[in-house]
């Protein structure tokens, strides 16, 4: 490819140590442009693969002060594309294509996409399954009480504009509720830097969780993997596992393909990377959660759909994101599984000063392992919930089958474990 072919990619506050996302790029052929994370030191001798310019920008902080450096950059030396894994950021970057006449979904479907309120709103509008939710907007804080009174109990609460289970918090009756929209607004306050957070009341569903990658283009959905994410009972809700393919009755996966596919039409998204989370209502009727236009998991998705799929994921994002067409042909439905893969979320198990984490070198060492990504280490201090500090590990594996994953993640629960410090 010469240089006039070979497309380049602005790739927003993607963490530098997460390689999926590169290395998809460089199969991908595209050069990476990285505005990296404003807590994130990435050495110009050291850059991720794929990468071949650092453009430091601040979008959360200063959000029209990187448009404008964006617009220049573009004016000077144009790009052909911009993403991003980072939630928060959709809507800046869909805003930053529009302007850019990039390829890219729009703001207005990045909204619906991102703020738990519109995407609760229009799921219901297109008759997809939704919890009945009541919006907790402004500072006004009343209103929605004698509304919220009306939901069955237990609800849960959250931010808005949250990622990461930040401050979801389940509330078991309306006398409970006020007390945990309070906390909910403080941690926001706290964490996000955001007085008055708008959120969501919804009721709680029950059922197995599962999380759905999948790719579109054109307004084709391709679902490329159905996984099992456990089944959280809250009141807060830390993620532990990820297997996929989940093992499922044919109807059960049938109709998660077609409520993820009908929610795709429902937000707008017709090209490029979704994730997705839903609920089994009574162990068999999906219940939209959440979805994200990007790849999930900071590229952890595209490692489970591409070993459950075989299709690169992170490739055809980067594809879809610089304007090119998938490499494959587009059919919708589920793609047929080539295999197993499973994310291990290493559970706090405690809190206070760590002293030790055991397992995690005879982890490394295992042929089934290919990433052992560590978060926190000896010496950090972990806060009990709902002050969320980060989980300490993933350990991300390949299987021949969901049930060898499952085998592994029981042997990973004996053997890995954080010490804290006494007296905590
Ligand atoms: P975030 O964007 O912070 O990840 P989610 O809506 O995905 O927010 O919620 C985080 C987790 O909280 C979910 O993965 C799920 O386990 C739990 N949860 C959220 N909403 C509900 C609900 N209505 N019923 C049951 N569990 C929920
Ligand atoms: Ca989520």
């Amino acid at each position: 490819m010469t240089a006039a072919e070979r497309p380049t990619l602005v790739l927003v506050c993607q963490r530098a140590s997460l390689p999926w996302i590169f290395e998809g790029a460089v199969r991908a052929g595209v050069d990476v442009v990285l505005v990296p994370r404003p807590d994130e030191e990435v050495p110009a001798d050291r850059l991720p693969p794929g990468v071949v310019e650092l453009l430091p920008l601040d979008p959360e902080g200063d959000p029209a002060g990187a448009l404008g450096a964006l617009r220049e950059r573009h004016a000077s030396r144009p790009f052909q594309g911009i993403a991003t894994l980072y939630d928060p950021l959709v809507p800046f970057v869909a805003e930053a294509a529009e302007l850019l006449g990039l390829p890219g979904i729009g703001r207005d479907t990045a909204l619906g996409a991102q703020d738990k309120r519109v995407m609760r709103e229009r799921l219901a509008a297109a008759g997809l399954h939704v919890p009945r939710f009541v919006r907790v907007d402004g500072p006004d804080a009343e209103p929605w009480l004698a509304a919220a009174g009306e939901l069955d109990f237990p609800v849960v609460v959250k931010p808005a504009h949250g990622y990461s289970s930040l401050g979801v918090t389940r509330a078991d009756t309306p006398a409970e509720l006020r007390g945990t929209v309070a906390g909910v607004r403080r941690l926001c306050a706290d964490k996000l830097g955001v007085e008055d957070a708008a959120l969501v009341v919804e009721e709680y569903l029950d059922g197995p969780e599962i999380a759905v990658e999948s790719l579109a283009a054109g307004g084709r959905v391709r679902v490329l993997s159905v996984g099992y994410k456990g089944e959280p009972e809250g009141p807060y809700f830390e993620e532990s596992v990820y297997r996929a393919p989940a093992p499922l009755p044919d109807a059960v996966r049938d109709a998660i393909v077609r409520e993820v596919t009908a929610a795709h039409a429902a937000l707008g998204i017709t090209d490029g990377p979704a994730h997705t989370e839903l609920r089994l209502r009574g162990g068999t009727r999906p219940y939209l959660l959440e979805m994200g236009a990007r790849i999930g998991g900071s590229g952890v998705s595209h490692y489970v759909a591409s070993h459950v799929s075989g299709i690169d994921l992170a490739a055809e994002a980067v594809r879809i994101a610089v304007g090119r067409p998938p490499s494959f042909a587009m059919t919708e439905g589920l793609a047929a599984p080539v295999g197993a893969a499973a994310n291990y979320i290493v559970p706090c198990g405690g809190y206070g000063r760590i002293t030790a984490l055991h397992g995690l070198d005879e982890v490394r060492a295992d042929p089934r392992v290919d990433h052992v990504v560590q978060m926190l280490f000896p010496g950090d201090e972990v806060r009990p919930y709902p002050d969320f500090t980060g989980y300490p590990a993933f350990v991300i594996s390949r299987h021949d089958s969901t049930a060898d994953a499952e085998d592994f993640h029981a042997h990973l629960e004996r053997t890995v474990r954080i010490d804290y410090a006494p007296g905590a």
